[in-house]
């Protein structure tokens, strides 16, 4: 294969699954652009927790990337990126091919952070990627058993009330309140579906490590059990570090308001990857932004002036309730209802039809 492009697009995150769907309508930049993804699938994290209550059948809930690809102008080449060298630029698949082009887009997503573990006494399930936990998790379900989850943010709180009834015993274990960052009432509504589905929650229990097959939190046994699902995120992946992008703190790719990375003009960084002053990390941002990386990654070839993202003060979280119905919070307003689960679903099937997902 000849392995120079004009623009790769690095990562099938939500951004680029925008970028591709204008490109599919509008006209896309000149060239040739290549979409790096590890697997022939985009999942849609939103769904992730209707697809375990068994609200949607796997094919709703992702979209296949040859044929959106195929329907932008752009090549689809499935790998695993495990290096990058920002100034050429180039990226190493895990298969040893060297990828080059001029100008790079990473939209990349985060992972959450596993505990330390010895042992083996327990299974650690991440819920990402979303294509090994699916598997996974439906691999579990033929011989149900205790499970424990970890993240008491809303992902660990919608994967509890999906999960709810499928095991013999669910946990969920939150380093401080459920739902911190949210309003306290939104907390306390939750809290009351996870009690009515007879959830077990652990707050304020900040797990550090899995020693064979208990949960230990300061020093103390907090669980034991023999599956884990971890769902602790956003952290960043462990081999931009080494890239020499310039990073913040955390170690997300630094951006400007354009998506552009501070340190390598050439290279643009979108979605939970990308660390932008008050965008926070969720898939709200990572749709919104798609927008203006199309536009961006089309001007700055032709060295036009670049749009700004502007990202809103508040994020609408919906969160399923696991029954149809959803828990609603955005900025100082909460609420629940049936009405509010009928809402998030056409949101999302839309979402997933304009993607080109099967319905
Ligand atoms: C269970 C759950 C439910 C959630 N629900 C919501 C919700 O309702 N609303 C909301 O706003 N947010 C939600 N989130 C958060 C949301 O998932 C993330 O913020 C969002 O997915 C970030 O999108 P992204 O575009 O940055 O990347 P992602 O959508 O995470 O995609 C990253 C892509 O990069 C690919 N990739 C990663 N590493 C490599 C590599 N080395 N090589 C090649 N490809 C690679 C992955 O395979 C994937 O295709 C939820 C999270 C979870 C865990």
């Amino acid at each position: 294969m000849n392995t120079d492009f004009d623009l790769l697009l690095a990562g099938a995150g939500h951004s680029h699954l925008g970028v591709l769907r204008l490109w599919a309508s509008r006209e896309r930049p000149m060239g040739r652009i290549g979409l790096v993804s590890a697997e022939p699938h985009a999942w849609y994290s939103a769904m992730m927790p209707g697809l375990l209550a068994e609200h949607y059948q796997t094919r709703q809930c992702r979209v296949g990337l040859p044929k959106l690809c195929a329907a932008a102008g752009v090549e689809f080449v499935q790998g695993t990126l495990v290096a990058l060298l920002p100034d050429t630029p180039e990226l190493l698949l895990a298969t040893g091919e060297t990828l080059r082009s001029t100008w790079l887009s990473l939209n990349l997503g985060s992972l959450p952070r596993l505990p330390e573990q010895s042992g083996d006494g327990m299974e650690l399930l991440s819920v990402k990627p979303f294509a090994d936990f699916i598997r996974r998790w439906q691999q579990w379900q033929e011989t149900p058993e205790p499970v424990a989850i970890l993240g008491g943010g809303a992902a660990g709180v919608e994967l509890a009330l999906a999960m709810a009834g499928r095991e013999p015993e669910l946990h969920l274990f939150s380093a401080d309140d459920l739902l911190t960052g949210h309003q306290p009432r939104l907390r306390r509504i939750a809290l009351k579906h996870l009690q009515r589905a007879g959830v077990q929650v652990h707050e304020q229990s900040p797990i550090q490590a899995v020693h064979g097959n208990t949960l230990i939190g300061d020093g103390q046994i907090r669980w034991r059990g023999r599956r884990l699902v971890v769902a602790t995120g956003p952290y960043p992946l462990e081999w931009l570090r080494e890239s020499g992008l310039r990073l913040d703190s955390r170690g997300f790719i630094e951006v400007t308001p354009a998506l552009q990375s501070r340190s390598h003009p050439h290279v643009f960084a979108s979605g939970d990857c990308a660390s932008l002053p008050g965008a926070a990390r969720n898939g709200v941002h990572a749709v919104r932004q798609a927008d203006v990386l199309a536009t961006n990654l089309g001007r700055a070839a032709i060295g036009q002036p670049l749009r700004h993202y502007h990202p809103q003060t508040h994020s609408l979280a919906l969160l399923a309730d696991g029954h149809g119905g959803a828990l609603l919070s955005w900025a100082s307003l909460t609420a629940e209802g049936k009405l509010l689960g009928t809402w998030k679903d056409h949101i999302d099937r839309s979402f997933m039809r304009r993607h080109g997902a099967d319905d």
